[in-house]
């Protein structure tokens, strides 16, 4: 069903037993029996229904308790903020096995949290950083002020130590206390849960992330939800973005790791911003009795964040100096136009790699693209290895012959000659990573390790790391120094505390320079800078580097890189998005459309825009034409999108909620499905 199909009030029901707002209960739909929420205690029926046709609830969870005020009005919030209904935000919030078991099975479960808690072990604090002089004072800032904080650190800073101490305070200061912890991404869960188990003990942690089993997450949300350790609960709640939705009835931190990063932002759904959610939930616990505070941290904060220090509604705690004193890393940039044309490493770049890996030093090389090569092509016929069902090229994976589609994922054998003309001279044109690696092992096949055995090099990005374990198995293997170089994508540019990288390089960054997205330089900055904080994060390496290859070296983008001066690039790009009326400026939301044809999307979007004309808040938005987006099919599926702009985020707010009534209504023949999208990031 569409998107838009989904019930949108609460349903009313009877029951015998006076329930609280927040149980959980069981009761018939239709045919069937589902998993309800109980949103509202109401003396009398509502005034269209008549009392005998009100159906009596199934069953109550009763060994569970309610979930709190403050989840529940966050889950009221996201639905209106993200135009959603309160039903969908809410299961969506919920463990899905929380939906299929019955009173019994849920018994069961509970049981074996409660045999979980008697195996808890005691606290080692021996294990405690003393923290530095910048660390300490930053801790001090924040305990002073009530505002949300943004920390500001640099890579290698020791945010995370600041972050175990704030938490390990709270803890102490308040036996119930929980803390939310938040990651982007699940790769960086391993590392980061080993530090706090080791600090506070595994069981006062549980991880929440979309790569655990359904009964692992049921598991996690019922500690979560239960809170105290001695009855099975859990104190510290780490997770991806899923996490900021969880019942955490005791939240009184919330920490939101690497703050700026763009997977916050779900791309399903209700499409919420988990960064934002946090920043209000805060607010929320804080509003239903219990003091809740929240971090941002980043080395490179979002401009979102960025502004709100500006104008005085964050507080920002700033950590300019790595621990132990050492030095972030030299950028340079390598002139690709003085290479001759097609060069994928330039020598010089070959040499230093060479030089590190023969002095025992480890050298990270990342470009964003997976595979072997993006297209495959024939050079007589000019045939080239598009999707059927997609506007994009499919991809062609060297190690085992593969084309694949990275949208719809179509997968077939590489054909043995061309398929419109038979020439069996087809080639792979441009480069991914599987390329990068083969291209490396090539040029450096005679450096040696110090010990004088051959190096090795080793790849990490989606196609390394689909089986479970393989992630943690390759960074193992990093972290341990048996890998020299390793190879990726974005991946591997992210967060991790790689002890002995002294030499990062982007092969090819450029194209995120000249996109149509305004939000590109942004995230080429923070990741570049992010991938360059990989590098010397062991003080006692002297001399590390990140190298950029690039056809634009004079760019403004690389000289602020150069000097590692985020606010300078910062107040940049704020002065142009402030002139070109842009986010953080102005509040935008996209409403995208499905259907066979591109007429038929294009026509449903039009029809909307022509009926939000009537609306009272249509004279303080600005309506965009339709377009295509940028990659216009997908399996089959013609989309395109539009964009809403307002320089208030009330106005739009009021916009939106009006016009998802017309939205709702709309029928177009042939349209699949249409959503919409708040504050977007990506255009
Ligand atoms: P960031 O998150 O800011 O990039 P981390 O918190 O990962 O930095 O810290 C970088 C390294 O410094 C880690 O290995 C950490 O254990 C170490 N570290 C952090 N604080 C201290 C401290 N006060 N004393 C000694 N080592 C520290
Ligand atoms: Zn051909
Ligand atoms: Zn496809």
């Amino acid at each position: 069903m569409p998107a838009h199909g989904v019930l949108h009030g609460a349903l009313a029901y009877r029951s015998e037993l006076p329930l609280t707002p927040g149980a959980l209960v069981r009761v018939p739909l239709g045919s069937r029996e589902l998993l309800g929420i109980v949103w509202a205690q109401l003396d009398a029926p509502p005034a269209d229904l008549v009392l005998a046709q009100i159906k009596t609830i199934s069953s109550h969870f009763d060994a569970i308790a309610p979930l709190d005020t403050a989840w529940r009005r966050l889950v009221d919030f996201a639905a209106r903020y993200y135009q959603r209904s309160i039903g969908e935000v809410a299961l969506a919030a919920l463990p899905p096995q929380l939906r299929e078991l019955d009173m019994v099975q849920m018994a069961k479960r509970l049981k074996k949290r409660a045999n979980a808690a008697a195996h808890s072990v005691v606290v080692d604090t021996t294990k405690n950083v003393a923290l530095n002089d910048q660390q300490t004072l930053t801790l001090a800032k924040f305990s002073k002020n009530k505002l949300p904080a943004l920390l500001f650190g640099a890579t290698g800073s020791g945010k995370t130590e600041v972050y175990l101490h704030a938490v390990q305070a709270l803890l102490e200061s308040d036996p119930l206390a929980q803390v939310l912890v938040m990651v982007p991404e699940i790769n960086l869960t391993p590392q980061l849960e080993a530090r706090f188990s080791e600090r506070f003990g595994a069981a006062s942690v549980v991880a929440m992330h979309s790569g655990m089993t359904p009964a692992q997450r049921l598991q996690s949300w019922l500690a979560a939800h239960i809170g105290v350790v001695d009855d099975g609960g859990a104190r510290i709640i780490l997770g991806t973005r899923m996490a900021v939705l969880a019942s955490i009835p005791h939240l009184r931190l919330i920490i939101v790791d690497e703050e700026h990063d763009p997977s916050y932002k779900a791309q399903d759904g209700a499409r919420h911003s988990a960064r934002d959610l946090a920043v209000y939930r805060a607010k929320l616990h804080t509003d239903a009795g219990q003091h809740c505070r929240v971090m941002l941290g980043s080395a490179t904060p979002s401009l979102e964040s960025w502004q709100a220090c500006e104008k005085g509604r964050y507080t920002r705690l700033e950590m300019p100096l790595r621990v132990g004193g050492g030095a972030l890393a030299q950028v340079r940039l390598v002139d690709m136009r003085l290479q001759p044309p097609k060069t994928l490493f330039a020598p010089a770049l070959l040499e230093a790699i060479g030089q590190r890996v023969a002095r025992g030093e480890q050298c990270l090389v990342f470009l964003n693209r997976r595979g072997y090569s993006p297209v495959l092509a024939c050079n007589a016929c000019g045939w080239k290895s598009e999707c059927p069902h997609c506007s994009a090229y499919r991809v062609f994976h060297k190690i085992d012959r593969s084309l694949r589609c990275h949208h719809c994922g179509l997968t077939e054998k590489v054909p043995r000659a061309c398929p419109e003309c038979g020439n069996v001279d087809i080639a792979p044109v441009g480069r991914g990573t599987e390329k990068l690696e083969e291209q490396l092992t090539i040029a450096l096949a005679g450096v040696l390790r110090p010990d004088g055995s051959p190096l090795v090099i080793a790849r990490m990005d989606a196609d390394t790391t689909r089986l479970k374990g393989a992630l943690e198995e390759q960074l193992a293997h990093v972290h341990s120094g048996s890998v020299d170089i390793l190879v990726g994508t974005q991946m591997v540019a992210k967060g991790h505390d790689f002890r002995r990288i002294s030499l990062v390089a982007a092969v090819n960054p450029d194209a995120a320079l000249f996109s149509q997205d305004f939000r590109a330089p942004e995230r080429l900055f923070s990741l570049l800078m992010q991938a360059a904080g990989r590098a010397g994060r062991d003080a006692a390496m002297l001399g590390a580097q990140m190298w950029i290859q690039t056809n634009y070296p004079e760019h403004s983008l690389f000289s602020a890189l150069q000097k590692h001066d985020y606010p300078g690039f910062a107040a940049g790009q704020l002065t142009e998005r402030e002139q070109a009326g842009l986010p953080p400026f102005s509040f935008q939301a996209l409403i995208r459309a499905e259907a066979r044809t591109q007429e038929v999307a294009q026509s449903f979007l039009q029809q909307v825009s022509e009926a939000a004309h009537a609306l009272p808040a249509f004279a303080h938005v600005t309506l965009y034409p339709s377009v295509p987006m940028s990659i216009q099919r997908v399996a089959d599926v013609e989309r395109a999108q539009m964009l809403v702009e307002s320089q208030s985020r009330a106005a739009l707010q009021s916009f939106l909620s009006d016009w998802q009534v017309v939205l709702r209504e709309s029928k177009v023949k042939g349209l699949i499905r249409w959503a919409m999208d708040v504050d977007p990031l990506a255009i």
